[in-house]
């Protein structure tokens, strides 16, 4: 007996309004094995759920973007049988959008523009779990010695110190102080660029996002965005992260880390490698049947439970 008689074929085409899922790639480099187990993750986890997959290409941070990439990054998904329900959204296109939600953070006074210089913050600032802690130099406007007389470079959030718990379906219970362990944060760079946190948010909530399933390597950007969703009003998704993947030396893939590009000429056993990774034990057998019976055998299968067992893998 086959595979596909196994495993009843699954209605991929199946869709629920209650479920709403998306892979959000920026396009700085090629998709890569990383990049794939966040995509097939949150594919898998929205077509369980008869639910929306989106793809969303986070292309604002410009002098990051390469060229020709986000083409690429599209075309290696739809090589792997990945292919957004909806037309795919650009950040590039959605400026006014993150314009109206800063406007809006300013009119209740939830963001101050800062004059300070990056040496001047690194000068003075404390160390927190992602970088330096913004030491509030501007926080009650452009009047100190140091900055008197200049002009507003960027737009930074005013944190709490209180202590933010959030519950991730993967991760467990995640306590964050915004205020002493991240610092009051950029939404708008002093490059003019919107910053990613404020991003996200709005473009998770303007797509109906109920479900984010993204790697762990932003498990800490959570509390930035569950923060900003409330300043600005938005609904809150649940939130999955899922681990990632990292090379011999135990760097997570990405392009800093040189990572290869994902095999798009060998589609099946790349995909294979990633349910593996996923926890979802792939029978060996599969190795010998196309694309779209390893996915309607994914998706019959696809156990969330087993996501637990794994933590890291070594592998590129
Ligand atoms: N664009 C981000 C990245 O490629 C991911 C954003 C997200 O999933 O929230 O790292």
């Amino acid at each position: 007996m086959g595979i596909a008689t196994l495993h009843p074929t699954y209605d991929r085409m199946q869709s629920s309004p209650n479920y709403r899922g998306r892979f959000a790639p920026s396009p700085t480099g090629p998709l890569h094995f990383g990049s794939l187990v966040a995509a097939a993750g949150s594919y898998l986890a929205a077509k369980h759920h008869h639910g929306t997959w989106l793809v969303r290409i986070e292309d604002l941070d410009t002098p990051r973007t390469v060229p020709g990439v986000a083409d690429d990054i599209l075309r290696s998904l739809e090589c792997f049988g990945l292919h957004s329900d909806e037309p795919i959204l650009y950040q590039s296109q959605r400026t006014a959008a993150y314009e109206e939600a800063l406007h809006s953070l300013q009119h209740s006074g939830m963001v101050y523009p800062c004059a300070c210089s990056r040496k001047e913050i690194a000068d003075s600032a404390l160390h927190g779990i992602e970088g330096q802690i913004y030491p509030g130099t501007c926080r009650n406007g452009i009047y100190h010695p140091l900055v008197q007389g200049r002009q507003a470079r960027s737009w930074r959030v005013r944190t709490k110190a209180e202590v933010m718990k959030i519950d991730d379906a993967l991760q467990g219970r995640i306590a964050q102080s915004l205020e002493d362990e991240i610092g009051d944060f950029v939404v708008l760079r002093a490059d003019g660029l919107f910053a990613y946190q404020l991003a996200v948010v709005v473009d998770d909530a303007f797509q109906g996002i109920t479900h984010v399933v993204r790697g762990a390597d932003l498990l800490a950007s959570t509390p930035r965005q569950i923060y900003l969703q409330r300043l600005l009003g938005l609904v809150t998704p649940a939130y999955t992260h899922l681990p990632i993947a990292v090379n011999a030396q135990g760097e997570k893939l990405s392009k800093q880390t040189l990572a290869s590009p994902v095999h798009i000429g060998k589609p099946v056993s790349t995909l294979l490698r990633v349910l593996a990774f996923l926890g979802q034990e792939p029978p060996a057998e599969l190795a010998g049947y196309d694309l779209s019976t390893i996915w309607d055998w994914a998706l019959a299968n696809w156990d969330a439970g087993k996501l637990k067992g794994v933590r890291t893998s070594a592998t590129d």
